[in-house]
């Protein structure tokens, strides 16, 4: 037992891990002088709702990512929305999307006639299983959705030959992963096409907003056309929406709004030296806690050129059964009396919410999940067990936004000392409740 932490756990009276004050450790998006002073200047020429500045943050972004084309959206649902019609995802398409995700990297399929079929995650990234993919494509499927989950690189390679075995499109989320890498080059540049949010929340934060990106000008005109009414004009030639000009095809508004694209302009300069920061403090913390019992670091491995971005949500690895069997809750209320924060909970599974079983959205007489299917594609409770009982095995770690040795290692050691004291907590541990998962995070 290292000598830092040796002690009673502050749990049960014992001194707390973590007594310096954060300061501004947490605080996230940094905003300086040159943020306020870009999102001042559109207030006072009134010109929130042009384009002209979304136009240059389009153009900064696409290069900043490395793609032909950026569109700016009101909000990531809206940018993966028009990135599933610029794929031609339409009546009775399937697309096949981790179950373990915030809704919006699939729900937006029913507005268009299509359905999501759910495949499990791996449990040593949270990203898609790429062993769960292959089986479950048909004739129906038009794209996988894949999802950087906190900001871990999917493993691009087995999916991208999958996707080219199948001549199915790609459409990259990442949503959690603005500036992740994988291989050495950045997520959202594999696929065909990727949408993301950049809401406050998020590594990349500038409101609500979101964008998407692709270098396939068929794709982009389709995902302008269906929803950038003025933009819909003749520069747009491509064959499938070139008539119809002037009208959005689906009926929407998804322009970005221009206080966010001026705050973006300016985040999207200092961002590659933040997150730079964030995955130093990050990586430190991890390095500090390599081999101690039952909590392992959700990261990519070193050397591999792949890396968590801005560290989306960031989280660790759980196995109680290290731990004498101790519930991840008791784990996590441990941890945060030492001082620091842990959280227990992550996106329950969708393929579990009525939403995605009985509820009929739009009056098709039957489930809207299967409204344009000729088979059932709900899938009950058992049938994607990772999805289904990660939340026992996961568990978020404090997001630090600036490297700071000192701090950082008082953190470390709070997460250290519990894992370390683990049977001590044994007696009164009341388990994990029914389900910790949440759908609305
Ligand atoms: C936040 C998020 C979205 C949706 O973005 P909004 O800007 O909130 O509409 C989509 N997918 C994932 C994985 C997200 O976390």
């Amino acid at each position: 037992m290292s000598s830092s932490t040796s002690g009673t756990l502050a749990i049960q009276g014992g001194p707390k891990s973590v007594t310096t004050d954060p300061g501004d450790l947490f605080h996230w998006p940094i905003i300086n002088k040159e943020d306020e002073d870009a999102v001042l200047e559109v207030l006072r020429h009134g010109s929130m709702s042009d384009t002209t500045i979304t136009k240059q943050f389009e153009v900064e972004f696409a290069e900043w990512i490395g793609l032909d084309y950026a569109l700016g959206c009101s909000s990531g649902t809206a940018s993966l929305h028009s990135a599933m019609f610029g794929c031609g995802v339409g009546v009775g398409d399937e697309i096949i999307c981790q179950s373990t995700t915030f809704w919006a990297s699939a729900l937006q399929c029913f507005s268009l006639g299509a359905s999501v079929v759910f495949a499990d995650i791996d449990p040593d990234t949270l990203c898609i299983d790429p062993d769960d993919i292959e089986h479950r494509i048909t004739d129906k499927t038009k794209a996988i959705m894949v999802v950087h989950y906190t900001g871990y690189p999917s493993d691009m390679d087995r999916i991208m030959s999958i996707a080219d075995k199948y001549g199915i499109k790609v459409i990259e989320d990442v949503s959690h992963g603005q500036g992740s890498r994988y291989k050495g080059r950045k997520v959202g540049t594999f696929g065909h096409v990727a949408g993301m949010s950049l809401m406050s929340g998020k590594s990349f934060a500038i409101g609500e907003a979101g964008i998407m990106v692709t270098s396939d000008r068929e794709i982009y005109e389709r995902a302008v056309a269906f929803a950038h009414y003025e933009r819909y004009n003749q520069d747009i030639k491509s064959d499938s929406v070139k008539d119809f000009r002037g009208l959005p095809l689906g009926g929407y508004k998804y322009r970005m709004n221009q206080l966010c694209s001026a705050l973006g302009r300016v985040q999207l300069k200092h961002y590659e030296d933040r997150i730079v920061q964030i995955q130093g403090a990050m990586n430190r913390f991890w390095d500090l806690l390599e081999g101690v019992p039952g909590i392992r670091a959700l990261r990519p491995p070193k050397g591999s050129g792949s890396t968590m971005g801005g560290w989306y949500a960031a989280k660790g690895l759980y196995d109680p059964d290290a731990l004498g069997g101790l519930s991840v809750t008791r784990f996590a209320e441990a941890v945060n009396a030492e001082g620091t924060t842990c959280g227990v909970g992550i996106n329950k599974p969708l393929h579990l919410h009525p939403l995605l079983n009985t509820c009929d959205v739009y009056g098709h007489g039957k489930p809207t999940r299967n409204a344009h299917s000729t088979r059932d594609l709900r899938q009950p409770e058992g049938s994607l067990p990772v999805a289904e009982s990660i939340d026992r095995h996961t568990y978020t770690i404090p997001w630090f936004k600036h490297d700071r040795p000192e701090i950082i290692t008082e953190h470390a050691n709070a997460f250290r000392k519990v894992a370390e004291h683990a049977d001590e907590l044994l007696a009164d541990d009341p388990g994990d409740p029914g389900n910790i998962g949440r759908w609305s995070v």
